[in-house]
């Protein structure tokens, strides 16, 4: 299921070429971990420093440098950025955590904690699940 999903998903990336954070692969994600962390070190940051700083923080879990949405007063939950490489590990444990969960559940599930996975990616999860496939055809 995970080598479906990841052919799908490669075809989606190669029509994307977007520069944007959804699906951004693990290379790319480990250099912004990068330039982050030395925005963050500068001594006189400039507008484009504060606009990433706005948009990127890191946090450190369990040994490994992630990168989440900056918290502040308002919005105070740690939401994630993913990159390529993990999408299916997150989408998997909650497509089963939630006993073979739908789109809406998935995506509500989802906005809590992680802030690139688009609604496009949930779907070709869902395509490559063989029990919900299977579902929809016996429904
Ligand atoms: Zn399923």
């Amino acid at each position: 299921m995970k080598a479906e999903f990841t052919e799908k998903l490669n075809k989606l990336v190669g029509r994307k070429k977007s520069n944007s954070m959804y699906l951004i692969n693990m290379s790319r994600y480990q250099d912004f971990i990068r330039e982050v962390k030395e925005i963050k070190n500068k001594l006189n940051k400039d507008f484009e420093d504060y606009k990433m700083l706005a948009s990127y923080d890191i946090l450190e879990v369990n040994g490994r440098e992630r990168m989440i949405q900056p918290r502040n007063e308002i919005n105070s939950t740690i939401k994630f950025y993913v990159p390529i490489e993990e999408l299916f590990g997150v989408l998997h444990t909650i497509h089963l955590l939630f006993k073979h969960a739908n789109k809406d559940v998935m995506e509500a599930e989802i906005k809590t904690k992680f802030c690139n996975v688009s609604k496009e990616v949930i779907k070709i999860y869902l395509t490559c699940c063989k029990t919900c496939q299977e579902k929809i055809y016996c429904a």
